[in-house]
């Protein structure tokens, strides 16, 4: 039917697929009733057949095709020159898939899936977690549910006391992590949130206590920052983390040397913490041209002990010169903390006005002047057919794996 196969495209290289006009000419709407079940749970085996979805086990493992997503989200196709890029666009949502790689691109920015998009019987395949988990919420955030008001957002400075966590020559984690949510608060505060913070001061904090805190409050979330370092003195950068899903490795774990026997869909909260960290990433690099790392999954103890929604930020290497510099000034950590809050605020309108968080390419139209903001209860009135976004160029090193921030 849908056909994004290889063959075709190493023989004839980079072309454009015309994907089953009528299906595609308008996405479907998801205000029907047989559309509003998210992917992980119309994917499920043991849930009722849902037309919408043909799984395709391979291994343990159950996958998507590229076509199947397409038709789902009203995407258009193309793959690149080598066969092994591709592209889902719509002019509202792209999505570009490698081959063999756990690297893509949603809406702009690197996302890390849980496992890499693989080939099968010349189809692109993309794993029913990844679909789920990080694809679905980004695609569609008005389909995350919430069921209160976002109140409360409980801001954690990573570090402190003899616990001094990364250094620069100029200053250290504890102590820039603390500006930020000292900068942070009277900000979020202005857009009637209610703020706690985990610590007000220069003190050692254990982690269990740090989601303890948390975890008293309710109508909130946890927004915890951190600076990176690592031996590689290249490495520089934002990245952004959630917790990993259930059954799935983190973006630090080899995809291919675990098992996983545990293939259960995550909590309601799973989607929440993706979504909250997506929405302040995009805001972040929409604020500030770092080098784009990506949205990733860990299970660090602060998001795996925290029972409501719960992100860590990075904000940048201390181990790198420019980082550093950057990190040490007040005013850069200002528009830090700005974009942040802006990044909070934009996750709360998606919860509970169903608007669409702001993208990076949303932000910089902003800055030079022009701004759309789609209702995503809309459908859009026309599918458009954009050109392919650039490619993104591979990361730079790797922070050091497994350790906790
Ligand atoms: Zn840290």
């Amino acid at each position: 039917m849908i056909a994004l196969r290889l063959p075709a495209f190493s023989i004839v290289g980079a072309m454009a697929l015309m994907l089953a006009g009528t299906a595609l000419a308008k996405p479907r709407k998801s205000s029907t009733a047989k559309s509003t079940a998210t992917p992980a749970v119309a994917a499920k085996q043991d849930a009722k057949p849902n037309a919408d979805w043909q799984v395709i086990k391979v291994g343990p493992r159950d996958y998507l095709s590229a076509d199947n997503i397409a038709k789902f989200y009203g995407l258009l196709g193309n793959v690149d020159a080598t066969g092994k890029i591709v592209v889902l666009n719509n002019g509202r949502n792209q999505l570009q898939l490698t081959l063999n790689s756990r690297e893509a691109i949603v809406n702009g920015v690197r996302n890390w899936l849980c496992f890499p998009v693989i080939a099968q019987n010349d189809k692109f395949l993309v794993s029913r977690i990844d679909l789920a988990k990080t694809i679905e919420p980004q695609l569609r955030p008005q389909m995350i549910q919430r069921k209160a008001r976002l109140q409360t957002v409980v801001l954690d400075a990573g570090h402190g006391g003899f616990d001094k966590g990364a250094r620069s020559g100029f200053g250290s984690e504890k102590e820039y992590a603390l500006d930020v949510v000292r900068q942070l608060r009277p900000l979020l505060q202005a857009k009637g949130f209610k703020v706690i913070l985990t610590r007000e001061n220069d003190v050692f904090l254990p982690l269990p206590l740090r989601a303890h805190i948390a975890n008293q409050t309710r109508d909130s979330i946890f927004v915890s920052i951190h600076f990176n370092a690592t031996s590689n003195r290249d490495a520089t950068g934002f990245e952004i983390f959630s917790l990993t899903p259930r059954g799935a490795p983190s973006t630090a774990d080899d995809a291919l040397a675990l098992s996983f026997l545990n293939m259960q869909a995550g909590s309601a909260v799973d989607a929440q913490s993706f979504e909250l960290s997506a929405a302040v990433y995009h805001s972040m690099l929409g604020h500030i041209p770092e080098f784009d790392r990506g949205i990733k999954r860990a299970r660090f103890a602060v998001l795996r002990l925290t029972k409501i929604p719960a992100i860590l930020v990075e904000g940048g290497f201390l181990s790198e010169t420019n980082d550093s510099k950057s990190v040490a000034n007040p005013a850069w950590r200002a528009k830090l903390a700005e974009a942040i809050s802006v990044g909070i605020e934009n996750y709360r309108n998606v919860t509970e006005k169903k608007q669409r968080p702001m993208l990076v390419a949303d932000y910089r139209a902003q800055d030079s002047g022009g701004i759309t903001v789609l209702n995503l209860a809309e459908p859009p009135a026309r599918l458009e057919s954009s050109p392919a976004p650039g490619i993104v160029p591979v990361s730079n090193p790797p922070a050091d794996p497994n350790k906790e921030p």
